[in-house]
C-alpha cells in the first residue's frame, strides 16, 4: 500500500485547504454507493530549470469537466482557477514530483437521478521518477474493456475502474506485471490505466478512439511523432497482429512511456534500446521536465522515412 498522506498533508476540499486527516466525506454519497464520480490523474515534475511544473494541466482539467458533463454531473469550476489551486496545493505540501488526483463526486443520494450540485476534492502525493527500465511482462486479459454502448467510455469515471482492478489483479495473480484488455470486438484496446502503441518497421500503430480512454499521454506521443516525422497509424488490430510487432509500449500519465517485453508467451524481438519506441520514451521524459530533446532524435523519423523509401524502391 502506498503512503499517500501523513498528519501534515493538506488537500483541497470544496473551496478550502483542509488537513487530510480531518477531511470528511458523506457516506451517503451517490458516488460511494454506485461508483458515480469522475477524476483525473495529473503529474507535476521538477523541471530542468528547477521549477515545479504541472504537465498539460489545461488538458487534464478540461477533461475533468468533460467527464463530469458526460455523466450529467453539475460542474461549476474553471480550469484556470483549478490550476492555480493545484500549484498552491503543491506548495503547501512541499511537493515537486507529484501525482495529483482531483475527484468530482456527488452528494447524498440513493436514487439514480441527477443532482443539483457536485463536490470536488484535490489530493496530491509524492511520486518519484521511475528508475531503471524493466520491460513489462503483459498478459492478455480475460476481461474486456467496458462496451461504449454501456458506458461513456471517453469519461474518466470511477466506476469504470472496477474493470481495471479486475484485469490488473488477474494479470498479477498469473505472474505478469500488467494486463492488456481487448474491446468488445476482440480488438486490442488498452491497459487498465494506459494506452498502447506497437512498432513495426519503424512505424507506430495505436487503436483509434472509440473503445478506449483517449489519453493525454497518447496525444503527446502523437505530437512527438508528428514533430519528428515518425509515421503513426490509428487503426483497430488483433492480438495476433500485435504479437508480430517488433516492439510495443504502454503510455499514460503515471506510467509515462514504458516498454513491453512480452505479451503472453510472445517476446517482442527488437532490442528495446534500438527502437523508435525507446526514442519516444526518452523524448517524453525530456518534454515533461522541459529539457531540450537531443538533436539526433529529430533525425529518427527522417532516417526511417529514407529507409521506408529504400524498401519501397526495392519493391517497385
Ligand atoms: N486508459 C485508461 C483506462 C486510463 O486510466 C488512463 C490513465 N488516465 C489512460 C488510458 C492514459 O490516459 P492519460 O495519458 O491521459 O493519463
Amino acid at each position: 500500500m502506498g503512503s499517500y498522506y501523513n498528519s501534515n498533508t493538506v488537500l483541497w476540499l470544496n473551496g478550502a485547504f483542509v488537513k487530510a486527516t480531518e477531511a470528511k466525506m458523506d457516506f451517503y454519497s451517490q458516488s460511494f454507493h454506485y461508483g458515480y464520480a469522475v477524476f483525473e490523474g495529473i503529474r507535476s515534475y521538477s523541471t530542468s530549470a528547477a521549477e515545479t511544473k504541472i504537465f498539460k494541466p489545461v488538458d487534464h482539467y478540461d477533461r475533468l469537466q468533460k467527464s463530469a458533463l458526460a455523466l450529467n454531473m453539475p460542474y461549476t469550476w474553471n480550469t484556470g482557477e483549478l490550476i492555480e489551486i493545484t500549484y498552491e496545493l503543491l506548495r503547501k505540501n512541499n511537493l515537486q514530483n507529484a501525482y495529483i488526483r482531483p475527484v468530482v463526486y456527488a452528494p447524498a443520494n440513493m436514487k439514480f437521478d441527477k443532482n443539483h450540485e457536485s463536490f470536488l476534492v484535490i489530493e496530491a502525493w509524492e511520486m518519484d521518477p521511475f528508475l531503471g527500465e524493466k520491460l513489462l511482462r503483459v498478459m492478455t486479459s480475460s476481461f474486456q474493456r467496458p462496451n461504449p454502448k454501456g458506458f461513456k467510455i471517453n469519461a474518466k469515471a470511477t466506476g469504470h475502474y472496477v474493470n481495471s482492478i479486475l484485469a490488473s489483479q488477474e494479470a498479477k495473480a498469473n505472474g505478469y506485471d500488467e494486463a492488456l484488455l481487448l474491446d468488445m470486438n476482440n480488438n486490442v484496446a488498452e491497459a487498465p490505466g494506459a494506452n498502447l502503441f506497437y512498432e513495426k518497421d519503424g512505424k507506430l500503430f495505436t487503436p483509434p478512439p472509440g473503445n478506449i480512454l483517449p489519453g493525454i499521454t497518447r496525444a503527446t506521443v502523437l505530437e512527438i511523432c508528428n514533430k519528428s516525422g515518425i509515421v503513426v497509424t490509428e487503426k483497430f488490430f488483433s492480438v495476433d497482429e500485435l504479437k508480430k510487432a517488433d516492439a510495443a509500449f504502454f503510455c499514460g500519465t503515471a506510467a509515462e512511456v514504458i516498454g513491453i517485453g512480452s505479451l503472453d508467451d510472445t517476446k517482442f524481438p527488437s532490442d528495446w534500446n534500438k527502437t523508435v519506441s525507446k526514442q519516444i520514451r526518452d523524448a517524453y521524459k525530456h518534454l515533461v521536465i522541459e529539457k531540450e530533446v537531443p538533436d539526433t532524435f529529430h533525425k529518427t523519423g527522417e532516417a526511417y522515412k529514407n529507409r521506408t523509401q529504400n524498401v519501397e524502391e526495392k519493391m517497385a
